[in-house]
């Protein structure tokens, strides 16, 4: 065990591609690059992951 209490939290940008809005949440498991979420809520885009990335918080 280290002293350190390092927590990492991945997280998904998910992006619609017809308007663009762009949007961050945590990652939840299946999450993949350009995999398609759901229907835009603002326009009839199609919103997919456009990122996955984990940040790293030190307790
Ligand atoms: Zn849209």
């Amino acid at each position: 065990m280290s002293d350190k209490n390092e927590i990492v939290t991945a997280y998904t940008i998910q992006q619609c591609n017809s308007c663009k809005e762009q949007s961050k949440r945590k990652f939840s498991d299946g999450d993949y690059v350009f995999k398609e979420i759901s229907k835009c809520s603002s326009c009839d885009g199609q919103i997919i992951v456009t990122k996955i990335f984990g940040e790293s918080l030190t307790r």
